[in-house]
């Protein structure tokens, strides 16, 4: 907010951007950090960046945070470069500290990194058509097939035990025994939704145990507004917001785009029976994805990619109904059961998927 952001002068001193300052606004439509456009002029060239003070009450360890990002995007320049792309617009850079670390730290204790400037591409908040979709699956397969050989074990894991779903289930069933609110009579059916499914719920993690899914860097908010779509090519140019980047399965960050991308209702849709899974949108995504990284995917990644979308749909829904037992404490809510709707819409969907599985299988099988 705002009285955090008052020493953004005393940020601004400390990283080492090039030339004088003429300008600094706040930018773009994230809902976590507080980003701001800084423009300086070098001896007459304009240097557009990006400056971000980090939410360190999400974020509770931002130099950890600050290392997996450097790591990665570090990585990811080399194998721009490799490639023949352009490093300064196909991944973040980090602006470093004056004292060359990767953030800097104001009088107030805030934390602050700067990233030059992506020029000529833009978010979008929403899909305006079937080609952003897609365009966000290529960005997301490109983004894991170059990070294919990085040491994702080696990243910290800033949201402990993120989409562990067994554990997840754990504190469902906490929640529901406790039952803190007197709500879990008014849910029985939800309640039987997640434990009629309860032995689904260790299938990713257990192969992730046993050999069979390999660990890699997710980013975790695979969200539209993430990626930056060129302005000239339309095509997707960058993946950013690399906050969450963590070890974790491809299956994952997939699954998680399927969930929100192509539900054909909203999250927080009122009537549920809206909720159902576009097949036409599942395919779009899968084909971008698949573009992006088909060759260093594992068959057994490939072929648990309707897994991933299911359980990550199953996890969602479990965890607005874990928040709507226990109060409606994590979630921000706006009405009266804002996550009993939620967690309703994620079971429709949940349970549209085990409708479509031969479908969406064989729709894996035509990009692969
Ligand atoms: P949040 O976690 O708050 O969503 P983001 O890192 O996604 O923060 O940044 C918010 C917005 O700022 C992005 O959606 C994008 O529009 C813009 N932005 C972030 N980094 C850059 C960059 N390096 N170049 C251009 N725009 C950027
Ligand atoms: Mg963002
Ligand atoms: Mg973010």
């Amino acid at each position: 907010g705002d009285a955090q952001c008052k020493k953004i002068g005393e940020a601004i001193g400390l990283l080492a951007f090039q030339g004088e300052v003429v300008s600094c606004e706040r930018y773009g439509n994230g809902h976590i950090n507080d980003t701001f456009r800084l423009v300086c002029v070098d001896r007459g060239a304009i240097k557009p960046y990006i400056i971000q003070r980090i939410n360190n009450e999400v974020f509770k360890d931002p130099v950890s945070l600050m290392k997996n990002i450097s790591g990665v995007t570090s990585f990811l320049r080399e194998a721009i470069i490799a490639q023949a792309g352009d490093p300064d617009r196909e991944t973040l850079n980090i602006v470093k500290a004056r004292d060359g670390k990767d953030y800097c730290q104001d009088s107030d204790g805030n934390y602050w990194r700067g990233y030059l400037f992506i020029e000529g591409a833009t978010t979008y908040d929403k899909v305006r058509n079937p080609e952003d979709f897609y365009q966000s699956g290529r960005a997301f397969g490109r983004f894991l097939c170059r990070l294919g050989e990085y040491p994702a074990g080696k990243l910290t894991e800033t949201i402990l035990n993120f989409h562990n779903t067994p554990v997840r289930l754990q504190a469902f069933k906490e929640a529901v025994k406790a039952d803190v609110c007197n709500r879990a009579h008014l849910v029985s059916k939800e309640i039987n939704f997640v434990l009629d499914r309860e032995s689904e719920a260790d299938t990713a993690m257990k192969l992730l145990r046993e050999g069979g899914l390999p660990l890699r860097v997710t980013h975790n908010d695979t969200k539209l507004n993430n990626i930056m779509i060129d302005d000239q090519t339309g095509e997707a140019l960058c993946v950013i917001d690399l906050d969450t980047i963590m070890p974790g399965l491809s299956i994952f960050d997939f699954g998680d785009a399927i969930r929100f991308g192509a539900n054909t209702a909203e999250e927080d849709d009122p009537d549920s029976s809206k909720a159902s899974l576009s097949l036409e949108l599942f395919e779009i995504y899968t084909k971008g994805y698949m573009e992006g990284c088909k060759e260093v995917l594992t068959a057994e990644e490939r072929t648990m990619l309707p897994m991933g979308a299911k359980l990550m749909t199953y996890e969602c829904g479990m965890r607005f109904l874990t928040d709507f037992l226990q109060g409606d404490t994590y979630f921000h809510t706006s009405r009266d059961n804002h996550n009993l709707d939620r967690a309703r819409t994620q079971f429709a969907l949940v349970a549209d998927m085990e409708k479509k599985w031969v479908e969406m299988k064989e729709i894996i099988n035509k990009y692969q």
